[in-house]
């Protein structure tokens, strides 16, 4: 096997400043730092732009916030918290439970707080990655490790006339708890799976809330409940209730791929219940009409909600689905030519998931910017873990991992145990790098998009899984089992293993 064409120069061993850097400090980035100390691997770095830890769970803080997975499931397999308050609790105890685990792991002074990463370089020379951060530093590691998830960019919607808006406006995940919304006049824009948790704590306060529907979502009733004290000792008392607890609600849960990915036809029974829903929550025929959606459901999330369309026969709470034509300095001009005067407008208009990273922000060798090649082909990876021709780099909740329905701390959990291997595999054959071959990762993502194709994210709707010609870079199109025990164990042959000074590759075939 011939050395990558990166090769350019014998190096000396050069010292990186850390073994592995960690971008973020969500469940994903976590994860990975836990797990490398738990291997003995002490010599990580967590950068964080923010000043707390949390990700998308310190971002989001909108009333109503909460998970729609729940929390006996959404929450680390090692890290059992029996005193969950709710089946699904809300978004300020999930941010306790992601800071309970940062100190009990005592993670905290490996993280660098309100520091951003800028730029990751790959060095060939020597095999490190230089990764510049917005306080100006370079900082060297032998491996990298994005935590970054999908959804942190958020989205704003293009209509004309946005920008002369003077009223108050803010997106979802930059909620102003500032802001007092009593007699207020405010539009929301957008029925996704955040504004259905803030519309109904939003409606009771404002004098007149005008919903911006551009597609209907399919909702269900949200199995909720307090979880009893006495099931809070229960399993504090015996662990193995609790997750046996877990477990039955992961089956439960996995069982849904059935109908996501197996046979989509499934679904119609789930149609069947949502329309039975809409039809025992909302009293007007002709808004039932407007919330009835016509496509299978699952294409978009699926949503769960027990207030939603209660808030939404409230009679301050109008549903507007004729479009935005305009938006003016103090009003909205709908497409039919209404002009709606409002002094707020909430944008529950989602994240950029199917473009997840900045251009400059992954450089491989040769200069070759990830950013420029994923959003012309659309976002690929290997298992979303491995990138080729990028060495030594690895993603948590990377293309093609995301879930429609199970929770994503288990596909989380099951990469960081991948990217251990791969970093042991590296060490055992006396390499400094590990690049997964590009015929490997093609033949992957040929077989995967040819099976995303038969499931229902493909059904015909619109959704931000799918880039803008058709082709979805953002969910794992089958059961997390199967996840799981593809990348359970390593095969070091899918990966090239080279090592600088030698400047040979060490391939196992
Ligand atoms: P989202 O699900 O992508 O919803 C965005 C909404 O904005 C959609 O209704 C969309 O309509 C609408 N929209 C976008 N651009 C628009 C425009 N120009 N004009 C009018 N409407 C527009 O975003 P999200 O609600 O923030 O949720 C994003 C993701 O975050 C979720 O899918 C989920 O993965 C995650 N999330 C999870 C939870 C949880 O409980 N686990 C809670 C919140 C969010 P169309 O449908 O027509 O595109």
């Amino acid at each position: 096997m011939n050395a990558p064409a990166y090769f350019n120069a014998p190096a000396a061993p050069v010292t990186p400043d850390v073994e592995t850097l960690i971008i973020g400090t969500g469940f994903a980035g976590l994860c990975m730092a836990i797990q490398l100390q738990k291997a003995g691997r002490h010599s990580f770095m967590l950068l964080e732009k923010a000043e707390d830890v949390g990700g998308t769970w310190r971002e989001n803080t909108y009333p109503g916030c909460a998970c729609d997975v729940p929390s006996h499931l959404y929450s680390f397999s090692f890290e059992p918290n029996p005193d969950w308050s709710r089946m699904y609790s809300p978004q300020p105890e999930i941010q306790r439970y992601i800071r309970h685990c940062t100190e009990k792991y005592g993670l905290r002074p490996h993280i660098r707080f309100n520091t951003e990463m800028k730029r990751c370089e790959f060095d060939g020379a020597s095999a490190l990655w230089h990764v510049h951060t917005g306080t100006g530093e370079i900082i060297t590691a032998r491996y990298l490790v994005s935590g970054m998830g999908p959804l942190h960019k958020p989205v704003y919607p293009k209509i004309a006339g946005l920008e002369t808006f003077k009223g108050k406006s803010f997106h979802s995940a930059h909620w102003d708890h500032e802001y007092d919304f009593t007699g207020k006049r405010v539009a929301v824009i957008g029925t996704g799976a955040s504004a259905i948790q803030f519309v109904p704590q939003v409606a009771g306060k404002v004098e007149e809330l005008h919903l911006f529907q551009r597609t209907p979502p399919w909702v269900l009733p949200k199995a909720d409940r307090d979880m009893k004290p006495w099931e809070q000792k229960l399993f504090k008392a015996l662990p193995f209730l609790q997750r046996l607890f877990r477990s039955q609600i992961y089956l439960r849960m996995e069982s849904r791929a059935l109908g996501f990915t197996v046979n989509p036809k499934l679904m119609n029974k789930i149609a069947e219940m949502g329309r039975k829903y809409i039809a025992s929550q909302i009293d007007d025929p002709a808004l039932r009409e407007k919330l009835t959606p016509d496509y299978m459901p699952g294409c978009k999330r699926l949503l769960i909600s027990n207030d939603y369309y209660a808030a939404l026969n409230r009679a301050n709470v109008t549903l507007e689905t004729d479009g935005i034509k305009e938006v003016r300095a103090s009003s909205i001009i709908t497409n039919d030519g209404r002009e709606i005067e409002v002094d707020a407008i909430i944008y529950g208009t989602g994240f950029e998931a199917a473009d997840p990273i900045n251009p400059g922000q992954f450089i491989g060798p040769d200069g070759k910017d990830l950013h420029a090649h994923w959003e012309k082909n659309g976002a690929e990876a290997y298992y979303g873990i491995s990138v080729s021709g990028y060495p030594n780099l690895f993603f948590l909740s990377g293309p093609n991992t995301g879930l429609g329905h199970n929770s994503i701390i288990f596909m989380i959990e099951a990469q960081v145990n991948y990217i251990l291997q791969c970093l042991d595999e590296v060490e055992k054959r006396g390499a400094d790098m590990l690049d997964v071959r590009q015929n490997v990762q093609d033949a992957f993502n040929e077989k995967l998009q040819k099976e995303i194709k038969t499931t229902v994210w493909s059904s015909g709707c619109t959704s931000w899984y799918q880039r803008e010609d058709g082709k979805n870079t953002t969910l794992w199109p089958s059961f997390t089992m199967r996840y799981w025990h593809e990348t359970r164990r390593l095969h070091p042959n899918d990966y090239a293993f080279s090592k600088v000074s030698e400047k040979i590759a060490l391939a196992a075939d």
